[in-house]
């Protein structure tokens, strides 16, 4: 099969890797759909990188043992290779698993392999491509607005507008959150405007804090969704949220940021959380958002077959885009 590889130079490319064989209790998923995700970083870096993506749907065409997949049905792929019995696990949290299984097969090849229970069938009315967003197009932003339990009518403000960030407009605009976007990117501040946010502000303008204020009634926002990792984002949404407001961080990081404890979480009585992914259990709701939002294509702006996979690394490194997603077998399923 053909699996997408980068090699140095700036240079994506398709390589010959042996089809992975099935153990019991997994199945073999043609991969029709694989967005893109982080990986730009790594292209844009001049390194190389093997088995690359971690988001997929596809057609499941082999099953080993007993499974509740069969050959035909349309699923996502849920990333990571979890235990499959432990706490989390067994709670739908697998995302948190300590006992990864030792696999590491990238979802930007022609077949992948997976223990069965990670293969989420895709509603017959919901096109493939479109329930690839239940990867990280709605997946991120849809685990943080449930568990900030964030209720119609309160006012969102989400930091950082990739593609993870339109996703938490669109999970906000259908949960019936007023959202308000930051990110100083125009191309994704249109689109975040399109989708249903009240306003996109831009992070360098020196008053984006009184003017968060000014549209969240004086108070601040109730809850806030970090997308972007960047420490400044993460000081505006504390600074920004109202008093026993919740903040999810979903954006990764590595760097430090500096809290206060008295004043940024006792005195407002915050409750600041991480959140990766979201539970097995909210499958049917992440679902049901990419069925019933309307226009929710739009968080896909670009789609490439397979033998085009250097244009879509070079689309998605310039960040004038929002999901891209490559098609292995070249149809646009
Ligand atoms: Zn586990
Ligand atoms: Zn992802």
């Amino acid at each position: 099969m053909r699996q997408v590889r980068i090699a140095a130079g700036r240079r994506a490319e398709l390589v010959e890797r042996p089809t992975p064989g099935l153990r019991d209790g997994w199945a073999l998923v043609r991969i029709d759909a694989a967005p893109l995700c982080a990986e730009y970083k790594l292209f844009r870096s001049g390194r190389t990188g093997e088995s690359l993506g971690h988001e997929a749907a596809g057609t499941v065409v082999e099953c080993a043992g007993r499974t509740a997949v069969q050959p035909g049905d349309r699923v996502v792929v849920m990333p990571q290779y979890p235990c499959g019995t432990c706490d989390h696990c067994r709670s739908g949290e697998y995302i948190y698993c300590e006992d990864n299984l030792d696999d590491d097969a990238g979802t930007m090849a022609e077949y992948i392999a997976k223990p069965a229970w990670l293969l989420v069938p895709i509603p017959a009315d919901v096109p493939t491509h479109l329930g690839a967003l239940a990867c990280c197009g709605l997946g991120p932003s849809y685990g943080a607005l449930a568990r900030a339990s964030a209720s119609a009518g309160a006012t969102l403000l989400v930091t950082g507008l990739g593609p993870v960030g339109l996703g938490a407009v669109v999970n906000g605009v259908y949960r019936g959150l007023r959202v308000i976007g930051v990110d100083g990117n125009a191309y994704r501040a249109a689109l975040a405007r399109d989708l249903g946010a009240v306003a996109v502000l831009d992070p360098n303008d020196p008053d984006v804090l009184a003017q968060i204020r000014a549209l969240s009634g004086g108070r601040g926002p109730g809850v806030g969704v970090d997308c972007s990792g960047h420490v400044d984002a993460h000081r505006l949404q504390l600074d920004a949220a109202a008093r026993r407001a919740c903040v999810v961080l979903v954006g990764e990081s590595n760097e430090a940021t500096p809290i206060r404890v008295s004043p940024d979480l006792i005195r407002k009585g915050l409750t600041v959380m991480g959140s990766w992914h979201y539970s097995l259990t909210d499958v049917p709701n992440v679902m049901r958002v990419i069925g019933e939002f309307p226009g929710v294509e739009r968080l896909i702006t670009h789609r490439f077959p397979f033998d085009r996979v250097q244009e879509a690394f070079e689309v998605s490194e310039s960040q004038q885009c929002a999901k891209v997603i490559l098609h292995p077998f070249g149809e646009m399923t």
